[in-house]
């Protein structure tokens, strides 16, 4: 039977490896903080010391990591990926980072004789949880087609884009789209109500019309509750906007209405919100 491993199991990753645990299969864990895997060897995960022990045990590795430095950290570092790396391994980091540091990922993985796959994920901790990300990959292909079932229990759509990078590019692109409408939505509420106009007749009205998603309708619900629960860490968006941006200096593209949700998501990171939901950033717009 194939073995598989997972490595961080944060907002996103204790959900998903829980879908590929119960699925039914034989599933490796491992977190840097070490009780985050508890629940999951509650589920039937077999717990690991470190990631190299993760990749040494497993045919295809998992991971969902914070950021660049995460990424790099758990794949380069002591008692990392790259150690318990052998040739014919796959290593499929889902983690949202920048094609550099996909690239260089891949280059270790492969001169360890490895295959890797970038695949980075749209959509937050309820379709973590429900197994319906929409799921972007690029690398080797035959890992893309061997790994197919098991993103399929992660996820309700997965895309093959080609190259190393290309996901990581589509996921950043997609992720500025996000946090700019986000703050634009923040701004929204916040000039309704110094109009003296209903939030919930704004909802009602976008709600109606071809503004209409589900980001506006889940989020605007829980910010009119003021409850900042993360699903989707603020840090987060700041991180992917600030990745965005770096993109956007690499391509040549000017991208001024990012640049200025980057920086209100960078002032309210500034402000101690990174580890409350990305719509806390309406409390730097109403500021
Ligand atoms: P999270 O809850 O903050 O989890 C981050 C994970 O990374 C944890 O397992 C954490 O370990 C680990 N980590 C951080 N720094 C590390 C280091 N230096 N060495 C080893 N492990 C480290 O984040 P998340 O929401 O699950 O997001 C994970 C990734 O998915 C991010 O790249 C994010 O941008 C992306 N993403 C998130 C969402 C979402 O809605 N949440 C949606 C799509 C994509 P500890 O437990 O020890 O801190």
């Amino acid at each position: 039977m194939a073995q598989y491993g997972f490595l961080g199991l944060g907002i996103m990753g204790a959900p998903m490896a829980a879908n590929l645990i119960k699925a039914g299969h034989e599933v490796t864990v491992w977190n840097r903080t070490p009780d985050k895997c508890d629940s999951l060897v509650a589920l039937g995960a077999t717990r690991a010391i470190n990631a190299a022990a993760v990749v040494a045990a497993a045919d295809i590795t998992f991971a969902m990591l914070a950021d660049p430095a995460a990424a790099e950290r758990v794949a380069f570092g002591p008692t990392g990926v790259i150690e318990g790396m052998t040739p014919g391994k796959g290593y499929v980091d889902m983690s949202t980072v920048d094609e550099n540091t996909s690239r260089d990922i891949a280059t270790g993985v492969q001169a360890a004789g490895g295959r890797f796959l970038e695949a980075p994920v749209s959509g937050t901790k309820k379709p973590a949880e429900d197994g319906t990300l929409i799921i972007l990959t690029a690398g080797d292909e035959s890992l893309y087609q061997e790994a197919a079932p098991l993103l399929d229990l992660m996820g309700k759509k997965r895309l093959y884009l080609g190259t190393v990078g290309r996901a990581a590019r589509m996921k950043l692109v997609v992720n500025m789209i996000m946090g700019g409408m986000m703050t634009s939505f923040c701004e929204g509420l916040a000039l309704g109500d110094k109009g003296g106009l209903s939030r919930q007749d704004l909802l009602d009205v976008l709600a109606a019309g071809a503004l209409a998603n589900p980001m506006f309708a889940v989020k605007g619900a829980l910010i009119g509750q003021g409850d900042f629960t993360p699903a989707f860490p603020l840090k987060h968006m700041q991180k992917d906007l600030r990745l965005a941006l770096e993109l956007g200096d690499i391509l040549g593209q000017s991208l001024p209405s990012a640049a200025a949700s980057g920086k209100t998501f960078k002032r309210a990171l500034d402000d101690g919100l990174g580890d409350e939901d990305f719509c806390a950033v309406v409390k730097i717009v109403e500021s």
